[in-house]
């Protein structure tokens, strides 16, 4: 990929150098995990080729998108609401941050103790390696937990296009009117940005097109409460990985795809692992491209996973907006409705979260659920004690993993993971 595609990496202004050599660290880690996994559906040599594109083909068509006009805006959370750029005509990427770079130079602006998300965010900016965070007109960023609230004060001083986002933390009238206001000054910046009014029309089609691959989604959900499951969860959560910056229209018709060819499996009794296998169900932090570790050790220890309580992955993607509206005003209610309802553990109380774990634990015929916290991350870690709790109330076995994006660990969660697999069967 890499001759193809350098003068277009200068012309973003990447350091080729580091970016080549994470090019080198995401092939050779895809290869290992996710191309050495047996009887995978055909129909994800899409994502394969997503993957081995990923900072070549989608970049191509993004700089070919701004060369028409067309604005990229990039964002680190799913309160960003894509309806609302595509109705602009303006296209939504995720940043990931889902790897360690530049961490001596990320260490000068940010304490040791930041969670690796953090940290990637600002590494991916030092090291001049991620097209897509270059490539965008707009980056978003949002007051969530503390960690990216005060992060973002110094991530402004790297990049002049950061916009804050402002978010409630408790789910009271109140919130819900400080999050619709968020949305209605979002919307104007994203007019002014793309100089393009949006109306009800565009809005209206706009909501279609995201509960289109949100609802891709779920019909590949479904299909996983099957035993034995047609599909493992590290290529489950890949096509929730790529949701966040794939064509929506290709990604849904894709994963409607892979669904076709996995309904035939259900029906053939094949599955990615014999019936009976431990099923497990992955809750917390959100696994961003590429972190891979903790449902690689998982499936590679005796385990599946069925499900993800993760903002990659259902708690992300499970709600769809009303697209009942007819004003703009009910257009923007039914947007603020529905990002309302995400139960991100920056909320307080979150109860909701705690009974979507169970709900999806039961749904999903899960045998135990893996919680995994970020290391540093308060918000997660500290509700991971009492979400524990009240598994272990249910009967529902619970493995609280800390962890970040090294490897060093890698041994001692192994081990950690097959005792308690061991306990499920
Ligand atoms: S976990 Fe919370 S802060 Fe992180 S992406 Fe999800 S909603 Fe946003
Ligand atoms: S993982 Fe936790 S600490 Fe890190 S950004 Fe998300 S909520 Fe904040």
């Amino acid at each position: 990929m890499s001759n193809t595609y350098e003068s277009m990496w200068l012309e973003l202004g990447l350091n080729l150098d580091a970016h080549n050599s994470l090019l080198e660290v995401l092939g050779k880690g895809y290869t290992d995990i996710y191309l050495s996994q047996k009887d995978r559906p055909e129909g994800m040599g899409y994502f394969d080729f997503v993957m081995s594109e990923v900072h070549g083909l989608r970049i191509k068509e993004l700089v070919e998108e701004k060369k028409q006009g067309r604005k990229i805006i990039g964002s680190y959370c799913v309160f960003v609401p894509e309806e609302i750029a595509l109705a602009a005509n303006a296209t939504l990427v995720g940043l990931c941050s889902g790897a360690d770079f530049a961490l001596e130079e990320v260490e000068k602006y940010l304490p040791r103790n930041t969670c690796a998300l953090i940290k990637s965010a600002f590494g991916f900016k030092l090291g001049q390696v991620c097209p897509y965070l270059e490539a965008a007109d707009m980056v978003v960023g949002e007051n969530t937990c503390d960690g990216k609230k005060k992060a973002y004060e110094s991530l402004g001083t790297l990049m002049d296009n950061l916009y804050v986002m402002d978010l409630p933390q408790m789910k009271s009238g109140r919130s819900r009117d400080l999050l619709r206001s968020e949305y209605d000054r979002f919307k104007l910046a994203v007019e002014k940005l793309t100089g393009i009014a949006i109306t009800q029309d565009s809005l209206k089609q706009a909501i279609g097109i995201v509960n289109a691959k949100r609802s891709a989604l779920h019909r590949l959900n479904q299909l996983r409460k099957s035993d034995p499951v047609p599909i493992s969860g590290l290529d489950a959560l890949l096509a929730n990985q790529v949701f966040f910056y794939d064509n929506p229209a290709r990604f849904t018709e894709s994963v409607h795809k892979i669904c076709d060819e996995l309904e035939k499996r259900i029906d053939a009794k094949k599955g990615v692992v014999p019936e009976k296998t431990p099923r497990i169900l992955i809750s917390g932090c959100p696994m961003a491209v590429p972190n891979w570790k903790l449902p690689w050790i998982i499936e590679t220890s005796g385990a599946v996973i069925v499900g993800e309580e993760s903002c990659v992955g259902e708690r992300g993607t499970r709600n769809l907006t009303r697209d009942s509206g007819t004003t703009m005003d009910e257009l923007m209610d039914a947007i603020t409705d529905r990002y309302f309802d995400v139960d991100c553990a920056i909320f307080t109380p979150n109860q909701d979260r705690m009974d979507h774990v169970e709900e999806m634990a039961n749904a999903y015929g899960a045998d135990g659920v893996v919680h995994y916290g970020l290391q540093f991350c308060q918000p997660y870690m500290m509700e991971a004690i009492p979400l524990e709790k009240a598994l272990e109330e249910k009967d529902i076995p619970c493995l609280r993993i800390e962890t970040d994006y090294g490897m060093e660990d890698l041994g001692q969660l192994k081990t950690r993971i097959e005792a308690f697999i061991e306990q499920l069967k």
